[in-house]
């Protein structure tokens, strides 16, 4: 009795913990310490981990923290699109909300981190939580290689956390796979070949259900391809097509962690529900990248946001039940579900369920060419300067335009998909 007594007491209670120090995560917690709770970030790698990522940064996670400038980070002010048949097809992106960044995610995360620990957020690394227990009434317990015990705790594991969330019966978002090598390029060469342009590849006979990029970071390209069942294998072939074959011949490819490849999941639609009484789920956990180029960084964030004010507000009550944790999923659905996600997942369907990924991409840059409105919000897609709600009402009011460029046979095989998407 004596003992259990001792034991109960050194356990360090905390406001929040935080489990996963990715972008959701390290948002989170530096929302939730900048209002005075005590917040811990638990990450399971070391500092300055490498992650599998193409590290595109859309200029509008300047509305959580700014990005760092710097020699290791290149910024984007434009896009080069592929077909078989077109391409390139190229966009400008230099407008105020339109660029991006690109950047290793091992500076970017530990930027992140380091912002969140500098408003008081207490950090952790090589922590792996490995069981989380919830009691209802009092608090959480989290154990890994020491046990912390909170009023709350946000889930942000990226699909690293699968496990933790089918341990506390939560739901796990579908994936699809993303593979990956970093080629070492000299900046002079990535200038003349690339550019401050990010480059995407939609070609189905390569990937059926997915695309493939080359995104130019600070001396490095990162070459890769994403999917529904993407393997190694669809990378080589990548990798053999002349135009990127040409521009690599020769160059190394970087070394992280012992692998030259590296492999991740992401996620493919967001869960049902994701919270229960004293946690919430973020970011990847939570499904919410977008399933158009897959890109999650962005909503990622904006999750761990909603998450951390939701706490916040929770913690004012005292009440972190599972009807006051519920608000984190309105606020969820409203602001990135009913204007970004929702129609996302329409422009998914259109492009990745129809047979005719290649023939909508050139006939929506097309129909650009000659119209300002439509430009702009394909470009949107790519930067995220406008909603996709905005996107899918620009593109719908041109649908019979659209349909015509495609041609009759098209048109009646894209027909069902439109239809489909409509209802989504
Ligand atoms: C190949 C590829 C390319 C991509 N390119 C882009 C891109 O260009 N732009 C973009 O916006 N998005 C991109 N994404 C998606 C982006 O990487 C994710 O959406 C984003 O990282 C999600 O952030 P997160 O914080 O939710 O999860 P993560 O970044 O995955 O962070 C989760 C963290 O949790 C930690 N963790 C896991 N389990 C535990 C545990 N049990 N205990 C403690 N810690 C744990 C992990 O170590 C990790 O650091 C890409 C993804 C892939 C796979």
């Amino acid at each position: 009795m004596k003992e259990l007594f001792i034991f109960e007491v050194f356990i360090i209670t905390y406001d929040l913990i935080i489990i996963g120090g990715g972008p959701s995560g390290a948002t989170a917690a530096k929302i939730a310490a900048e209002s005075s709770a005590k917040v811990l970030l638990l990450e399971a790698a070391e500092e300055g981990r490498y992650k599998c990522c193409a590290g595109g940064i859309p200029v509008r996670n300047e509305e959580f923290s700014s990005i760092p400038r710097g020699v290791d980070v290149r910024e984007i002010t434009g896009g080069v699109l592929f077909t078989p048949k077109s391409g390139p097809m190229e966009f400008d992106a230099s407008g105020k909300n339109n660029k991006g960044f690109c950047m290793f995610r091992t500076d970017f995360d530990k930027h992140l981190v380091n912002i969140a620990q500098d408003a008081g957020a207490q950090i952790k690394y090589k922590f792996r939580v490995k069981k989380i227990e919830i009691n209802k009434d009092s608090s959480v317990k989290v154990q890994g290689p020491e046990e912390y015990q909170s009023k709350c705790v946000i889930l942000a594991t990226g699909l690293g956390g699968a496990q933790l969330q089918r341990q506390i019966g939560l739901e796990v978002p579908p994936m699809i796979n993303g593979i990956q090598a970093e080629f070492e390029v000299p900046e002079s060469v990535i200038d003349e070949q690339f550019g401050n342009r990010v480059w995407e590849f939609f070609d189905r006979s390569l990937i059926d259900h997915g695309i493939a990029w080359v995104f130019p970071k600070s001396q490095a390209l990162s070459i890769g391809v994403l999917g529904n069942g993407v393997k190694v294998s669809h990378l080589k072939e990548f990798l053999q097509k002349s135009f990127i074959r040409e521009k690599i011949e020769g160059r190394d490819m970087k070394v992280f962690g012992g692998r030259k490849v590296w492999a991740a999941p992401i996620p493919d639609r967001m869960i049902a529900k994701p919270y229960r009484e004293r946690v919430m789920v973020i970011g990847d956990a939570c499904g919410t990248a977008d399933p158009i180029l897959y890109e999650g960084i962005y909503q990622a964030r904006l999750s761990g946001k909603l998450a951390a004010e939701t706490f916040c507000q929770a913690l004012e009550k005292e009440d972190f039940g599972e009807s006051k944790l519920a608000r984190y999923n309105e606020l969820l659905l409203k602001h990135l579900y009913e204007e970004d996600l929702r129609y996302s997942y329409k422009f998914h369907q259109l492009l990745y369920h129809s047979g005719l990924l290649e023939r909508v991409i050139e006939a929506s840059y097309l129909m650009a060419q000659e119209d300002p409105e439509m430009m702009q919000s394909t470009i949107a897609l790519f930067t995220g300067s406008e909603t996709r709600k905005h996107s899918w009402e620009v593109m719908m009011s041109r649908k019979w335009k659209l349909i015509k460029l495609m041609g009759i046979k098209n048109s009646l095989k894209l027909l069902p998909t439109l239809v489909h998407a409509l209802r989504i």
